[in-house]
């Protein structure tokens, strides 16, 4: 009798954000079946963002509409961005409505620039990445290639830590201790992360070398999947090939090293 209880199947509700109802996941529903409405289950900023960027797209991506997404973006975008700083930078009321209005405006631009750009799973996830680029990138971006000059001379202490943290969170934790004591593999990895990403650089041009390594350094340091996408889906499907290649290779490079040491 016990098993049999532990065998039933979990039942998943969602709660749609328009009729407020339960809905029992028997399937994947499009629309609410009890309300009909598009995007129910996703919270209500998101679906709303989604109603509008469906009603822009039908309209041969007019930019009027665009503009009915300002104020919720405008409430959206700052919660994101204070959720992020969560206190550790202070910006005044006055530089984050700056910050949250450069945000919308990338948006807004990739909308018009792109004729075939389009948000596909989460708002959020696209919107973190805009965050992260007015909070660091732009004009801070000599921030992010320092790092790449720091790895050549001496190693640099963030990357490092990224690649242990994220090391110490895998199957290969056990290996944990090599990379410790044995910083002839850190020396290693960022030789050969400098390499890549080098020929990247010389291959495909300065933004897709910036990219990618932003873009591998997401995959190092865990992020969520939705965020990964979302910086995916902007960045585009040649830099998701690059930073998963040179993300595959690291991994790969601390197997052989372990093993070579094993021998
Ligand atoms: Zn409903």
């Amino acid at each position: 009798m016990s098993d049999a209880v532990l065998e039933q199947p979990k039942i998943i509700k969602k709660k749609c954000s328009i009729c407020k109802k339960f809905v029992v996941m028997v399937e994947e529903y499009i629309t609410c079946p009890f309300c009909n409405s598009l995007y129910w289950s996703k919270p209500e900023k998101e679906r709303q963002l989604f109603v509008i960027q469906d009603k822009f797209l039908d309209n041969g991506r007019n930019p009027e509409i665009l503009g009915e997404m300002q104020p919720i973006l405008l409430s959206y975008v700052k919660f994101l961005l204070l959720k992020m700083l969560r206190g550790k930078r202070k910006l005044t009321a006055y530089e984050i409505d700056i910050k949250v209005n450069e945000v919308i405006e990338r948006l807004v631009i990739y909308y018009l620039q792109y004729p075939e750009w389009k948000i596909s799973s989460s708002f959020a996830g696209i919107l973190k990445f805009g965050i992260i680029e007015v909070l660091y990138g732009g004009k801070k971006h000599d921030q992010v290639l320092s790092l790449n000059h720091k790895i050549g001379e001496k190693k640099d202490k963030e990357l490092n830590e990224l690649i242990i943290n994220k090391i110490g969170e895998d199957n290969l934790s056990i290996h944990h201790e090599y990379l410790i004591k044995n910083n002839i593999l850190v020396k290693h990895l960022m030789k050969y992360i400098v390499d890549f990403l080098n020929v990247v650089r010389f291959e495909e041009g300065e933004k897709y070398y910036l990219y990618t390594l932003m873009g591998v350094r997401f995959l190092l340091s865990n992020k969520d999947k939705d965020f990964i996408d979302g910086f995916f889906n902007l960045a585009g499907i040649e830099v998701q090939e690059n930073a998963r290649e040179l993300y595959l290779d690291i991994k790969e490079e601390i197997k052989e090293f372990i093993k070579g040491t094993q021998d």
